[in-house]
């Protein structure tokens, strides 16, 4: 067992992460310690290193929270997980489990919580140290690099959609087609939805079709709240995944009447809402973090049923910053998942 390992750390915030050699983290009372096999790359990760959301990290801290890998030890009073368990490390790092959020079924809600990779060292490293009680089992069989993502832009995708409310048959718009949104169009799929799409690159809308949308709109291109009211009468439904502002005014205006609009992505700022189409549309706009612990174990099985599979490019630990500098300009497709071992 070694000492020490590699982390890729924030030091001072909107800089480039230093991969440095740092002691292993070892588990306290109730947690176990994880050796990473496969971490994903969120773009919440450029958020959380840019300090531009509230309640910044402290410094130095290790961010990802998309974690697959094996239990390689576990602290005093664990006992429903064992070493050389499969297990992933969520976003929802742990909740209270008292305040009237958490009792409500609302983890996601507890102002106590903490969120791995920002509040917490998260998985861009070699081994991380997460409470039992969080970490999610991965059935067997599955590649455990394609199943990273599923533990943030799974469970927020899927737990998105089922926010909507919408039903089989019903338009849903996906808006935003990037490591979140190409999930999403698979859940929606896999729901029963009709699903339109929306980006500014014909590299995602292609990718969108292949996984099913039936309808593309390039939003560089056309003013796409006018080719949704137009082509399909209006969204029942629109999950905003966009890392982009401009996105989430145009997510309501896709919407028909009654329409939910459900919003993920997380620039910072603001945007304006119209208030007549809302009062007398009969407007939703709600947004949605991540999933509970029941809603993980939901986005899992599913993603196995449905044959829900992220296209993923491996990179090694030593890439991040280059990572980050595409992920930034929309150059992705799909998900960068750090190959760990
Ligand atoms: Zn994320
Ligand atoms: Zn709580």
């Amino acid at each position: 067992m070694p000492t020490t390992m590699k982390a890729a750390r924030i030091h001072a915030y909107g800089e480039a992460l230093r991969i440095d050699e740092v002691p292993v983290p070892q588990p306290d009372q109730g947690q176990v310690q994880i050796a990473i096999v496969a971490s994903g790359v969120c773009h919440t990760d450029i958020h959380a290193t840019s300090g531009d959301m509230a309640g910044r990290p402290s410094l130095p801290f290790v961010p990802g929270h998309e974690i697959v890998g094996r239990v390689s030890a576990v602290g005093a009073g664990v006992q429903q997980i064992k070493e050389g368990d499969v297990v992933g490390v969520p976003s929802l790092h742990w909740a209270c489990g008292e305040c009237d959020y958490c009792q409500a079924g609302w983890e996601t809600l507890c102002h106590s919580q903490l969120a791995t990779g920002y509040s917490v060292d998260g998985g861009f490293a070699q081994f991380c140290v997460a409470p039992a009680d969080f970490v999610t089992r991965i059935p067997h069989g599955v590649d455990l690099y394609e199943m990273a993502p599923i533990l943030c832009a799974g469970v927020t995708t899927c737990k998105g959609l089922k926010q909507t409310g919408a039903r089989k048959g019903d338009w849903v718009v996906i808006s935003g087609i990037g490591g979140l949104g190409h999930v999403a169009v698979q859940y929606a799929r896999a729901l029963g939805y009709q699903v339109a799409v929306v980006d500014i690159s014909d590299d995602k809308l292609e990718l969108a079709r292949r996984l099913g949308a039936e309808l593309t709109v390039n939003a560089q291109l056309n003013d796409a709240p006018s080719v949704i009211q137009r082509e399909i009468g209006g969204a029942h439904a629109v999950l905003v995944t966009a890392a982009a502002k401009t996105a989430f005014r145009a997510g309501v205006d896709m919407l028909r009447r009654g329409g939910v609009c459900v919003l993920c992505g997380l620039p910072s700022g603001e945007f304006p809402v119209p208030i007549l189409p809302v009062v007398l549309g009969g407007l939703t706009v709600t947004g949605s973090i991540i999933g509970t612990r029941v809603d993980m174990d939901e986005a899992i099985a599913m993603a196995i049923e449905a044959g829900v599979k992220v296209q993923i490019e491996k990179q090694p630990l030593e890439n991040i910053n280059d990572i980050f500098a595409r992920l930034s300009k929309g150059e992705v497709l799909g998900r960068v998942v750090l190959e760990i071992s």
